[in-house]
């Protein structure tokens, strides 16, 4: 079967697992992304103020999230909107990892600052929007740290794989894709879920893949479902934006789930997750006897 894959990505042979290519497990501080436990992100799509981060990260860790993710370089759709906080929000992105040791994820939107974003970061995320920029990758890449290679909207997964192996071609192996949607003539949602790229990806790459229930849904009353939906498909992990006051929020509120619903939301996945655990550790058992 995996042959017959091979067929559509055959310009990314490096990226697609054959039976002795492993399972890439990324480790951030003392977490392991790929490895079968289900890893989950979550935080405001903006830095906005120390106190709206800190009480957030306080929050999600509580809930059970592990990484803290918050944009302090934002990539919006209209360059009247708020821009993020810069240097600023890395700044208190880092005071905030300090208080409670939880790892952070922000997003990297030029090639040249890398090194400083690199500097403040556990993991760098490419957004959809620049899921193309080689030169990005390639300085993303370069920093060493692990990468969250966001699906391009109008990006295959041919794409989204070419992109991959560009970060791994640059000698990064640590990247993990993640599925936000896609767009379709669709408009009810903000994006269309692809949860069979999910089933896809994990029968054909050996890259950890997450699921954006945020951004693939656009209105928070639908992100518990499509992150049970993206667990269902074998999603290695979640990233999820969630805000104390989402009405209130600079960028993404319509999307964000209030901490009260991110407790709720935790407390329903978890028989899912449990199921997925039980999957995946079926699932190795079986490569490694197939090996
Ligand atoms: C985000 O994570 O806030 C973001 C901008 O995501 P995407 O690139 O998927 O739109
Ligand atoms: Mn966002």
């Amino acid at each position: 079967m995996r042959d017959h894959w091979q067929l559509y990505f055959a310009d990314a042979p490096d990226c697609l697992t054959d039976p002795k290519r492993p399972q890439t497990i990324l480790h951030v501080l003392d977490i392991e992304i790929g490895g079968g436990e289900f890893v989950t992100m979550a935080g405001p799509c903006s830095v906005e103020t120390e106190r709206q981060l800190l009480i957030t990260a306080e929050r999600v860790c509580q809930a059970g999230a592990q990484i803290l993710r918050g944009g302090a370089f934002k990539p919006r759709s209209s360059p009247y909107s708020f821009q993020g906080l810069g240097v600023e929000g890395l700044r208190m992105l880092a005071r905030t990892r300090e208080a409670t040791g939880m790892a952070i994820v922000t997003e990297v939107i030029s090639e040249s600052d890398v090194p400083l974003v690199a500097a403040y970061a556990d993991i760098l995320q490419i957004g959809c929007r620049n899921m193309e920029n080689y030169a990005l990758l390639e300085a993303a890449a370069h920093s060493g740290r692990p990468i969250l290679l966001k699906r391009g909207m109008m990006a295959t997964i041919g794409d989204l794989l070419r992109s991959a192996q560009c970060i791994l071609s640059h000698g990064n192996p640590n990247v993990m894709l993640c599925e936000r949607g896609i767009r379709s003539f669709e408009t009810v949602t903000r994006n269309t879920l692809d949860a069979g790229a999910i089933v896809l990806l994990k029968q054909v790459c050996h890259l950890p893949i997450l699921v954006d229930p945020s951004h693939a849904s656009g209105r928070r009353e639908l992100v518990s479902e499509f992150a049970r939906v993206g667990i269902a498909a074998g999603a290695d992990g979640m990233i999820v934006e969630v805000h104390p006051k989402p009405e209130q929020a600079w960028s993404d509120g319509e999307q964000s789930l209030t901490l009260e619903q991110f407790d709720a939301m935790m407390t329903e996945l978890e028989p899912w997750i449990s199921l997925a655990r039980r999957r995946s550790s079926v699932r190795s058992a079986l490569l490694e006897v197939g090996r």
